[in-house]
């Protein structure tokens, strides 16, 4: 299950649950609280046995949703540990620019020389150049 997931978190783009997080709490909450409620009072006031069916199936698409969105947040944490590993790698080195001088990629100070072993502003130690 994990592994699919990890494999699924390659191949879709970049997920943030800032977006659309609220959104499935809220169908969560809808299926797994308001609904059965409502139909347990229906059922509370007109005793039709019915009204329990829809509890049930109320809670069962809860879960399903539930199991979902847990499986979309697991994927998406397991991006942002990959952009963070790349992001940390990336921070330690110097980017060259058109006018010789080299770009600090932790703090973005653009006065970084050729042989510069430390950026002058953050104090970093670069570990290699990047040429692109
Ligand atoms: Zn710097």
């Amino acid at each position: 299950m994990i592994i699919i997931l990890c494999v699924l978190g390659y191949i879709l783009n970049k997920i943030n649950s800032i977006g659309y997080g609220h959104k499935i709490i809220g169908l969560m909450g809808s299926f797994l609280a308001v609904i059965p409620i409502l139909f347990y009072i229906l059922h509370y006031f007109f005793q039709l046995s019915f009204f329990l069916v829809f509890i049930y199936v109320s809670l069962v698409i809860g879960f399903l949703i539930s199991i979902f969105f847990i499986g979309l947040l697991i994927i998406e944490f397991y991006q942002d540990k990959n952009i963070n590993k790349q992001y940390s790698i990336i921070k330690k080195t110097k980017l060259l620019l058109n006018n010789g001088f080299y770009e600090c990629q932790s703090c973005g100070n653009k006065k970084v020389g050729k042989n510069d072993k430390n950026c002058d502003v953050c104090g970093i130690k670069f570990t290699s150049d990047r040429l692109e």
